[in-house]
């Protein structure tokens, strides 16, 4: 078996971390098992999909490293769902109602109160002809609910407790019992389709064999499962993961802005700190940045998964990202400094990487060894910074220069630990912290040095 996974967007929004998880575990999946991923815009609700969404979910998974083998827009694909559809009705397993919004609400608060579940009558099965007349007279046109298996053949009125397992590859067996749901409304009254239908319809003709979403949709399966049963489609398997939540456990929706992958990728932080945070978090492995997708691949494991939420704190991205930051090697980022319009050596970008949480973050440094600054000299120190620029030595300098000049600026001034070197530090680069001037001194240079020591 050829694995095939899909990613089901809608493009409503842009896509935020807690997106990335379905995303990343099923085109890890796939990459590990030498599989296919469908990137499939589930934008059946014109009203609220766009293009721009939707551009800009394939731009953030790009940058993330999700490569997809196939794109699919459900918009464009409603001649198979009407087939589907019309099958399913002429099946008699999908049946026209009419009751309104208000009328259901109703129906269910009657059955509440007499402590039975609220699930649909199927009163829709039962208009008469002059019912149905009626409605269409007053203009009112049906939703269609999909009839479940779940009662004895020929009385669609008594309900039976009917099972349906699944061996979710995440959660273990689960079962449902389809007596206990409403059958389910695939086509609403204004004829447009539920996510439902169209999404079974493409998973069938797609040939997708893996399922691999959120846990918000375990209720779900029961009901398509039951459904690709009926169009006589070979049901997939299906994995349902936990969601990712903030710390005080509260669900990440596609409007949280701040954690929207584009605004992570605009802040500069590494594309490999959101996928390691996105995948390793609520898993029997620590959150540390993984070398790549590859590696990543290789740690996922569906069995260790948790089953409870998976609660991360959004300043692990920073903290992830940093740590990667501090490890690239300058072959790997030379090009993207140069992106940024930075020319600098590897000397620098070695000087002065654990002192970047983000790439970005060198153009704070640049100016020291390539550029201007001010220098900042308080009026007390005058006499000292003079002192040291007369010990300066000449080049050519080296890393052990610097320790070279202090040590006779410390022997001629008497000055030690901070009294020597915050002067110095806040006058060759302007400010009070910084990488470390043993590798910067070099960079910096003996005329720029003396410049500085005005
Ligand atoms: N559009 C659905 C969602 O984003 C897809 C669910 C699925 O993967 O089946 O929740």
């Amino acid at each position: 078996m050829t694995v095939t996974v899909r990613f089901a967007p809608s493009p409503t929004g842009r896509i935020h971390i807690g997106n990335v998880r379905p995303a990343l575990f099923n085109w890890l999946y796939a990459q590990k098992q030498g599989g296919s991923f469908i990137l499939r815009f589930d934008d059946t609700d014109r009203e609220r999909s766009t293009e721009e969404f939707a551009q800009s979910i394939s731009e953030d998974l790009a940058w993330l490293g999700i490569k997809p083998d196939r794109v699919e827009k459900q918009s464009e694909r409603f001649a198979l769902y009407d087939a589907a559809a019309e099958k399913l009705k002429e099946a008699g397993l999908l049946y026209p109602c009419y009751e309104t919004a208000d009328e259901l609400e109703r129906r269910r608060n009657r059955a509440r109160a007499l402590g039975k579940p609220p699930v649909y009558d199927r009163a829709g099965l039962k208009y008469t002809d002059e019912q149905l007349e009626k409605f269409k007279e007053e203009g009112r046109t049906p939703h269609w609910r999909f009839k479940l298996p779940n009662h004895p053949e020929g009385d669609p009125f008594t309900f039976q407790r009917t099972e349906v397992h699944w061996d979710d590859v995440i959660r273990g067996r689960q079962t449902v019992d389809l007596a206990s749901l409403s059958d389910p409304v695939l086509i609403r009254g204004d004829g447009t389709y539920l996510y439902t239908l169209p999404s079974i319809v493409d998973d069938a003709d797609m040939g997708v064999t893996h399922v691999i979403r959120g846990e918000d949709h375990v209720a779900n399966t029961g009901v398509q499962i039951a459904i690709f049963e009926a169009l006589g489609a070979p049901v997939p398997f299906f994995g349902h993961h936990n969601l990712l939540t903030t710390a005080s456990g509260e669900g990440l929706s596609k409007r949280s802005g701040a954690l929207s992958i584009s605004s992570l990728r605009e802040a500069g932080y590494e594309p490999m700190a959101v996928c390691s945070l996105a995948v390793l978090t609520g898993t029997s492995h620590a959150v540390e940045p993984a070398a790549n997708l590859e590696a990543l691949a290789e740690m996922i494991d569906f069995t260790g998964i948790s089953k409870s939420a998976a609660k991360f704190d959004p300043e692990d991205v920073g903290h992830l990202s940093a740590k990667i930051v501090h490890s690239l090697p300058f072959a790997e980022v030379k090009w993207r400094l140069e992106t940024l319009g930075i020319e600098a050596s590897e000397a620098f970008w070695n000087a002065v990487k654990e002192n970047c949480s983000s790439i970005k973050d060198v153009t704070e440094w640049t100016p020291i060894a390539y550029g201007q600054i001010t220098p900042v000299i308080a009026e007390e120190d005058r006499a000292f910074i003079a002192e040291a620029k007369e010990l300066l030595p000449e080049e050519p300098w080296d890393e052990t220069t610097w320790g070279t000049w202090t040590k006779a600026v410390k022997d001629k001034t008497g000055r030690k630990g901070k009294g020597l070197f915050m002067p110095l530090r806040q006058a060759l680069t302007g400010l009070s912290h910084g990488p470390d001037l043993k590798s910067m001194l070099p960079l910096i240079g003996r005329q720029k040095t003396l410049d500085r020591l005005v």
